[in-house]
């Protein structure tokens, strides 16, 4: 037995050894298609060359330069391909070590932009129900999954959260998509009156709801609407993109499909893909202009801020990415996947809805289609089609509904860019008969 305290205390996990392009293999030799990269994480397989080659090199010539005193290349060349893909106004970066360092970081500098700007009131968030934005205080208490808050109440922050975009199950008969998206979209301007217009600081949200919903996607005008009623009060617009960000939607930021652009932008998973652990967050220039005029300082850090060897990795991702041509690529496999589950699982009695957006795809487990009633939460389905997929020698990332009923069981497949499309029936294939395993 070994002395790791494993968050799991009840089940033995299989011992992870060797990475072989979307494949993990375990200390028995048994393969598992990885098609959920972990979390969303591994966007380049398991064994990408360039990558490994450039965390070898960087180890090699500097290991670690503490950003609070030195700059160095793979930061700001990380920094440099990133936001010149960025849409317009995102113009620095700022580099942490995950993806609830990032929102954290994101919170602390909507606080100083309005202290820096006059306007020391503005201490209110805003962010959306049966959201998730990672797991230290801050970052917990923006979030809403009741599972992962509980346990810590009363020492979150007071928050306050409007509904999500969610139209599988909460669009009326009556209205159409668009307006599902403006009536959500405007649930904001409504907590922003309720609040006092000038006392709220930033809202925060997910374009694309990850593992909280399984891949729930904004509606046709719903992020433009943010967007907008953000302006008309002052109020910063984040966009959590950490988990469905870097490429996973067919685009390099989600938010660019949509034309809207955010005021900071979070990263983390696939910015790194794995291959080091690294987060980060781009900011519009006109908080950089904020803080440059004023106290000239970020008041924030961390020692590991823009990890040497974690740019290089974050660095060489990137131009993968490019001399790959992979952001394209995730679009065809994107449609390949889609076509396969729909006709697969299109009439199944208990997948209701299939969703997402390129190689981020959630297909939410219920009991009966027609009603859309979830499993009961205490069945744990998802947890025994995790188990099932690991017999199969598949990786999927199945999550729990909401304790509430208001959302199901959904399982979220996130293979990696570089899958060859026999691979996309591999997945397939093997999800077919773990959902028969786990619902036998
Ligand atoms: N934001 C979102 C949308 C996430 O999905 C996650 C992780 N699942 C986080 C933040 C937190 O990231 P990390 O686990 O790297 O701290």
């Amino acid at each position: 037995m070994s002395h790791v305290l494993h968050r799991d205390l009840k089940h033995v996990l299989p011992r992870a050894v060797k990475g072989e392009g979307a494949y993990i293999i375990d200390s028995t030799g048994k393969r598992y298609l990885d098609a959920s990269g972990g979390p969303a994480v591994s966007c380049l397989g398991h064994s990408h060359p360039r990558v490994i080659e450039a965390v070898r090199r960087q180890v090699g010539e500097i290991a670690f330069a503490y950003s609070a005193f030195f700059t160095h290349e793979a930061m700001e060349q990380l920094a440099d391909i990133l936001v010149a893909q960025a849409p317009a106004g995102l113009s620095r970066a700022f580099f942490v070590s995950g993806g609830s360092e990032a929102s954290e970081a994101a919170l602390k500098l909507a606080r100083q932009y309005f202290l820096e700007i006059g306007q020391p009131q503005r201490r209110h968030y805003i962010a959306r129900e049966r959201s998730y934005h990672g797991n230290t205080m801050g970052a917990l208490s923006l979030g809403h999954d009741v599972n992962r808050r509980q346990t810590y109440e009363p020492l979150l922050l007071p928050m306050t959260h409007i509904a999500p975009c969610y139209e599988y199950r909460e669009r009326r008969e009556d209205e159409s998509t668009e307006q599902y998206g403006r009536r959500v979209a405007d649930e904001l301007e409504a907590a922003i009156l309720k609040i006092g217009p000038d006392q709220v600081a930033a809202f925060f949200a997910e374009p694309v709801a990850g593992s909280s919903l399984g891949c729930a996607e904004p509606v046709p005008g719903y992020l433009a609407r943010l967007r907008e009623i953000c302006d008309r009060y002052g109020v910063l617009l984040v966009f959590d993109e950490v988990m469905c960000g870097m490429g996973r939607t067919g685009h390099l930021f989600t938010c660019a499909e949509d034309g809207v652009t955010p005021d900071i932008l979070t990263m983390a998973k696939g910015l790194g893909a794995g291959y080091q652990p690294i987060g980060g967050f781009l900011v519009h220039d006109k908080i950089v202009r904020a803080l440059e005029s004023g106290s000239g300082q970020l008041k924030h850090g961390h020692t590991y801020a823009g990890h040497t060897v974690a740019c290089a990795a974050a660095l060489a991702v990137q131009q993968a990415f490019q001399e790959e041509n992979l952001i394209s690529r995730v679009r065809d496999l994107a449609a390949g996947l889609r076509a396969r589950l729909d006709d697969t699982f299109g009439q199944h009695p208990h997948i209701g809805d299939i969703r997402g957006r390129g190689l981020f795809i959630g297909l939410e487990m219920v009991a009966d289609r027609e009603t859309k009633q979830p499993f009961d939460p205490s069945e744990k389905k998802w947890l025994k089609l995790r188990q099932a997929a690991f017999a199969e020698g598949l990786v999927c990332y199945p999550a729990g509904g909401c304790v509430d009923g208001k959302s199901g069981d959904h399982i979220l497949l996130a293979p990696p860019f570089n899958l060859a499309d026999s691979q996309l029936d591999e997945i397939v294939d093997k999800l077919g008969r773990a959902l028969g395993a786990s619902l036998a």
